[in-house]
């Protein structure tokens, strides 16, 4: 049984590199009838922010990620944990990480260290000013279990080391890197339990993954340096590893490590902008993978049968937002018009205080459906239909005409319109069609004001499909507004 897990600290948001993580993680499961778990490891209580687990799940949520085990959202999107192997978060396993870290300390695999930070700080700048690598000197090394327990006892604070073996190498394959090889001399006896009570994330992750009996550890390459650490835990307990996948880094487009000063990250602020799940996470799927042929449009279900870690690239994937935008606008124009007045109509109640059951909402939404990147963008390009616009009444006169004309084909267009009954914007092609050649009319002379009018800006959709939709009233409304502006 594949079980794998996204493992999520606490600090705030969902990294759109997180959200790729996690993807990954959840269709490795899924292509083989496995499970997908959430833990949330934050047993960092300096970055702990208030809110952020809420946060993380809303995200993965909104994407159609979502747990089988682990820490979720009930139906009433109330944080709650599901499975056997809880709890999942790893601040309420204290005990269990106590009761390892004790087994280590008892086996000789690790030590107590009452190294201050003071000493600590000055082994490094020595080791820096010989230009020798840096990590810590084994000063506490060798003291004894027992002594170290009496020195705890008087009150001496103390953080436990694991015991790095410092000869050979340590070597592994990563389904993504291939064989990856560390020389053991090189790895710093790592801090595995601190003064305060919590396991760092290199004890806490080597035992959650074995308890909850994770297959495949799927994670960014920023843990790579780590993994060492973590086969050494897992050969001090006599366990077996997971196998490991280390994804690779997101870039920005100048190819430096993508971070937040050059734009957005967190997947909260594309929802903002409107953006679809759909497309978010088709844009992150291929920001390290591909299927190598030329096909670009996967969905969930047809990443979950193409996708293989194998294909994964090695090379960091470049971050870059006018693919998001080319990914948004596709699945825009593919999707259907109810499935897209779903997902618009709280925005468009929100920004223009309406119902949208008061309009012929589809029709409204396909006027603009071709033109915009993202959800919000179509509703805002909307607010001609739903608000009359200020405009100056020049921009009614087409370059080949002038204002009196122009106030006299509308003043005449709208006498015509008001005998149709008809307002569709078929019966209105035709109609209108054959009145402007009846008068020995242009379409520039009669359709261009026409669209100025009912639209109130320059630039829009066609005069026939903009009158559909406002019916005849509020047409004629605007076009004798518009002949006002002409006086
Ligand atoms: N908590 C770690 C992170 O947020 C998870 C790393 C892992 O998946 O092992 O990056």
């Amino acid at each position: 049984m594949i079980r794998t897990r996204f493992a999520p600290s606490p600090t705030g948001y969902l990294h759109v590199g997180s959200l790729r993580t996690a993807l990954y993680a959840f269709i490795v499961a899924k292509q083989n009838g496995g499970d997908f778990l959430l833990r949330v490891e934050d047993t960092d209580r300096e970055r702990f922010v208030e809110g952020s687990i809420e946060n993380l799940l809303r995200s993965l949520d909104w994407a159609g990620i979502n747990p089988d085990e682990g820490v979720q959202f009930d139906l009433n999107k109330k944080v709650v944990q599901a499975g056997d192997k809880g709890p999942y978060i790893q601040s309420e396993r204290l005990d269990v990480y106590h009761k390892y870290v004790d087994e280590l300390l008892e086996k000789g695999h690790a030590y107590y260290c009452f190294c201050s930070k003071e000493r600590l700080d000055e082994v490094r700048k020595i080791q820096e000013l010989n230009k020798q690598a840096t990590g810590y000197d084994g000063h506490c090394r060798n003291i004894s279990l027992a002594e170290a327990k009496k020195k705890i006892e008087t009150g001496e604070k103390a953080v436990v080391r694991m015991k790095m073996s410092k000869e050979g190498t340590t070597k592994f394959t990563d389904l993504i890197r291939g064989t990856v090889e560390f020389e053991n001399k090189l790895v710093d006896d790592q801090v595995i339990l601190k003064s305060d009570g919590f396991p760092t994330y290199h004890l806490a992750v080597v035992v959650d993954d074995h308890l909850m009996e994770i297959t495949h550890a799927i994670r960014g390459e920023e843990w790579l340096p780590s993994t060492p650490k973590h086969l050494e835990l897992y050969k001090m307990f006599g366990w077996t590893p997971p196998q490991f996948a280390h994804l690779p880094l997101l870039l920005n487009p100048d190819r430096s490590k993508l971070s937040k000063r050059q734009g957005d990250v967190a997947v909260e602020d594309y929802i903002k902008k409107g953006y679809l799940p759909e497309a978010m996470l088709n844009f992150v799927a291929f920001l390290g993978w591909n299927p190598g042929d030329e096909r670009e449009i996967f969905s969930l279900e047809e990443l979950v049968k193409e996708f293989s870690l194998e294909k994964v690239n090695k090379a960091g994937g470049v971050f870059n937002l006018e693919k998001l935008d080319w990914y948004n606008r596709e699945y825009l124009k593919k999707m259907d018009d109810e499935e897209l007045v779903l997902r618009c109509k709280s925005l468009l109640e929100e920004k223009y205080k309406i119902s949208i059951f008061h309009f012929p909402i589809s029709k409204v939404i396909a006027l603009e459906k071709e033109r915009a990147t993202t959800l919000v963008e179509l509703v805002d390009n909307l607010r001609f239909i739903f608000e009359d616009m200020e405009y100056d009444g020049k921009i009614l006169v087409w370059k080949k005409s002038d204002a009196v004309k122009t106030k006299q084909n509308l003043a005449n267009l709208s006498d015509f319109l008001a005998n149709l009954s008809d307002f569709s914007k078929e019966n209105l092609q035709s109609k209108v069609g054959e009145w402007v050649k009846e008068n020995n009319l242009t379409n520039g002379d009669v359709l261009w004001p026409m669209r100025v009018a009912l639209a109130g800006q320059e630039n829009s959709p066609g005069p026939f499909e903009i009158a559909d939709v406002l019916g005849k009233e509020k047409s004629l409304e605007r076009i004798k507004v518009a002949i006002n502006k002409l006086s």
